[in-house]
């Protein structure tokens, strides 16, 4: 039996620069040679490491910009991964896009090739935040590339919103989640605005530039707005429809296996994390990835401390399965009653889970989850 439950591609290239704010490992320019080595490279990594994976639940294509592709490139890397790996029947495949480089064919490409799940990267529907946050691309060819991916029998599409955009007001982001409603996504990503240390946007805009109020009421109309068109929060930034949740997201954030494939790619066996190198040049020349072992009960905690970023929190039994920890264990941890006293926590019968103001301060979960 394999031990990857799911999978995860990084694709290091974005077409037309890079984002002001972004932090992640993306070139804004690539090659045809260097797309060319890095999916020769991807292929020799699948072929190594698809023997460690049980029938994939789940794959999700991220990076980066997987639409940075061309659509032979796109057709290349899908039918690799159909060539390589097994699948369930009902596997979730995502993959990120930019509504700015997804062309008719490269979604054609997408869609005929296995991808069951969009997520699109909006940001802003607005040019003024989209201009201070310095997001590169336009939006021109958002609404037909959805229409056409429905009428192409897309089914599954999340889109990526940022908020609390220093300078912006409330009125502009409840324009943006109303014109991302708009487009019937089942799914919503909605991130406030991080200030990335290094990256352009950091350095244009300082830390006190940050509205605390703007977020907390940016926040309460997310929950608020969104749950008159059937979405609920279901992870700190993440609404879905019923039944419409990420299922691969769900399941990382519940402890369970991944394999990560390309630059940057994180690998998950249950007890390491295995960080391939985040440069592409490295990466391509075999530099060893980067291990991250902890003792048992330190990842037993982290695992349990990620679930708590989620509403539902843990199932009991769940969680013993998964962590290990039993619900009286969990509850004589000294740090999970002081969480509970401070109103950031909750149990009953059934789970384990943050409350409202925990999901607001869930960094004071993690920390005392994984400090205990
Ligand atoms: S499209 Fe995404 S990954 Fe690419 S530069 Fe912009 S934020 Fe970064």
């Amino acid at each position: 039996m394999g031990v990857y439950r799911s999978l995860y591609i990084h694709v290091p290239f974005c077409a037309g620069g890079k984002c002001d704010y972004c932090a992640f490992a993306s070139q804004g320019h690539s090659s045809a040679e260097e797309r060319r080595r890095y999916l020769e490279k991807l292929s020799q990594e699948f072929q190594r490491f698809a023997p460690e994976c049980q029938p994939l639940r789940s794959i999700f294509m991220g990076g980066g910009t997987p639409s940075a592709l061309s659509p032979e490139e796109l057709s290349f890397l899908l039918s690799e991964i159909r060539r390589n790996f097994t699948l369930e029947a009902d596997c979730e495949w995502t993959s990120e896009a930019n509504p700015d480089s997804l062309t008719s064919e490269k979604l054609r490409a997408m869609l005929s090739g296995g991808v069951n799940r969009l997520s699109l990267g909006v940001q802003s529907f607005q040019k003024e935040i989209r201009n201070r946050i310095g997001r590169r691309g336009a939006l021109e060819n958002l609404e037909s590339i959805v229409q056409e991916a429905r009428e192409l029998g897309l089914r599954r599409l999340n889109l990526d919103l940022i908020y609390a955009v220093p300078g912006e007001t409330l009125e502009q982001w409840r324009e943006d989640l109303k014109r991302a409603v708009a487009l019937s996504p089942d799914h919503l990503s909605c991130y406030s605005l991080i200030l990335e240390e290094g990256t352009p946007l950091a350095k244009r805009l300082l830390p006190e530039d940050d509205d605390d109020a703007l977020f907390l009421d940016c926040w309460r109309h997310n929950d608020e707005y969104l749950a008159q068109f059937g979405f609920q929060r279901y992870e700190i930034s993440n609404f879905a429809k019923v039944g419409c949740h990420c299922r691969h997201n769900d399941e990382i954030w519940h402890g369970q296996t991944y394999l990560g494939c390309g630059p940057a790619a994180v690998s998950f066996d249950g007890s390491s994390r295995r960080a391939n190198p985040s440069s592409l040049a490295d990466w391509l020349r075999d530099v060893p990835p980067e291990v991250d072992e902890l003792p048992p009960q330190a990842r037993r905690r982290e695992i349990l401390a990620f679930g708590m970023r989620t509403v539902a929190g843990w199932n009991w039994d769940d969680m013993r399965e998964v962590t290990g920890f039993t619900r009286d264990e969990v509850l004589a941890i000294p740090e999970v009653q002081e969480l509970s006293r401070d109103g950031l926590v909750q149990w009953d019968e059934e789970a384990f889970r943050p409350t409202a103001q925990g999901l607001l301060f869930n960094d004071r979960i993690l920390e005392a989850i994984i400090l205990s």
